[in-house]
């Protein structure tokens, strides 16, 4: 029999049980090839069905036309935040909402491409809440304006698009990326790690509007270029086929959740359910501002803090496991992902009121 504990990580995190059933046949014998599916040439049929599967599970998911292009890379979401600017910096300035520290890693590589400029801060605030929309200023003429659209350190995730004065809009959803419906039209582009909400390390998903990549520079080395892996379909090196497959059969599995629509309202039950049982009593105290709080990463602390340690040892025991807070930051923290079952939460809950009940 094989024992899986409930999986709060931040990431690499919790995979759907289906999909890694799946995954565990295709090793050794991938659909009669006779080859697992990690041994199969990144230029045969099979694997592109793989891998042009993964690209329009997700152009569908999202219901992105052919006005996207969708690429699969390497190199991680931090990748990212240095070919965004590489590519669309095309006159020198952007414009960065910082909410947390991987915002600030953003910012801090595009400032050696070109001029940066902060649309908001909470950093005064600690980031304990995402700026509201009045308080996002874009000035004129920046290339486009970046934000993360769920702060994973911090459990807080925007509940709106921020306002971008015209500047296209680019996003990190490394860590809340098809957890729910998205306003497409209202990005220009979107990066993910797959690692958080999607599949496993080692494959990057990142999306353009074809406008957008057209006006992209060229002159850049041929790996870090959008152009050569949208010339390619992302197939101009070997990609990395295993994390692919995954996440392929992490988005069919979506599918058969009723796409964006059925696991956002399940991942908004999730949260719910948790935040009330976290709010109930004040032996509890959730770190994010009620309007900003995360449906993917639950962050709270104990009103004593001396007990934070035991908490989490003794939920481990308790089968629950993951739910230490960043090292950044401290006190404790729930990923509850997509591929975390309803009966995790509520495990989760049964577990604050019975720890409340013995250290409280
Ligand atoms: C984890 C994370 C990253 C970094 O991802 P890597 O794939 O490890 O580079 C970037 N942004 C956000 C929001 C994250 O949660």
């Amino acid at each position: 029999m094989t024992h899986r504990v409930f999986n709060f990580n931040p990431g690499p995190g919790t995979l759907p049980e289906e999909a890694l059933a799946e995954a565990r046949e295709a090793l050794l014998d991938y659909k009669g090839t006779g080859m697992g599916v990690m041994e199969l040439s990144h230029r045969s049929k099979p694997y592109e069905e793989i891998h042009f599967g993964l690209i329009n599970g997700i152009k569908e998911l999202l219901g992105a036309g052919d006005d996207w292009e969708v690429l699969l890379l390497q190199g991680g979401a931090s990748l990212q935040f240095s070919m965004v600017p590489m590519n669309l910096m095309t006159g020198g300035r952007a414009a960065y909402v910082i909410t947390g520290e991987w915002a600030q890693r953003a910012a801090k590589e595009a400032k050696r491409h070109g001029t940066v400029e902060v649309a908001a801060t909470t950093e005064a605030e600690k980031f304990r809440r995402v700026p509201r929309a009045e308080e996002v200023k874009v000035e004129p003429g920046v290339d486009y304006l970046h934000f993360t659209t769920n702060n994973t350190i911090y459990g807080t995730q925007f509940h709106h698009e921020p306002p971008t004065g015209g500047a296209p809009l680019v996003a990190d959803m490394s860590s809340d990326f098809l957890s729910r419906p998205v306003a497409l039209d209202r990005y220009a582009a979107i990066y993910a790690g797959a690692q958080k909400n999607l599949g496993p390390a080692g494959a990057t998903v990142a999306m353009l509007r074809k406008d957008l990549l057209a006006r992209a520079k060229g002159d850049l080395p041929t790996m870090l270029s959008y152009r050569t892996h949208a010339d390619a379909k992302s197939l101009y090196n070997t990609p990395p086929c295993w994390a692919i497959y995954i996440s392929f059969l992490c988005c069919q599995w979506l599918q058969r959740q009723g796409g964006l629509a059925g696991i956002g309202e399940r991942n908004e039950r999730k949260a719910r359910l948790l935040y009330d049982a976290l709010d109930e009593t004040g032996f509890y105290r959730p770190t994010a501002e009620r309007e900003s709080r995360s449906q993917m990463n639950v962050t709270f602390r104990l009103a004593d803090e001396t007990q934070e340690e035991r908490f989490a040892k003794e939920a481990t025991a308790a089968g629950l496991v993951g739910l230490k807070g960043h090292r950044a930051v401290g006190g404790l923290r729930a990923s509850i992902y997509n591929a975390m079952p309803v009966a995790g939460v509520e495990a989760l809950v049964a577990f604050l009121g019975d720890f409340e009940r013995r250290a409280g």
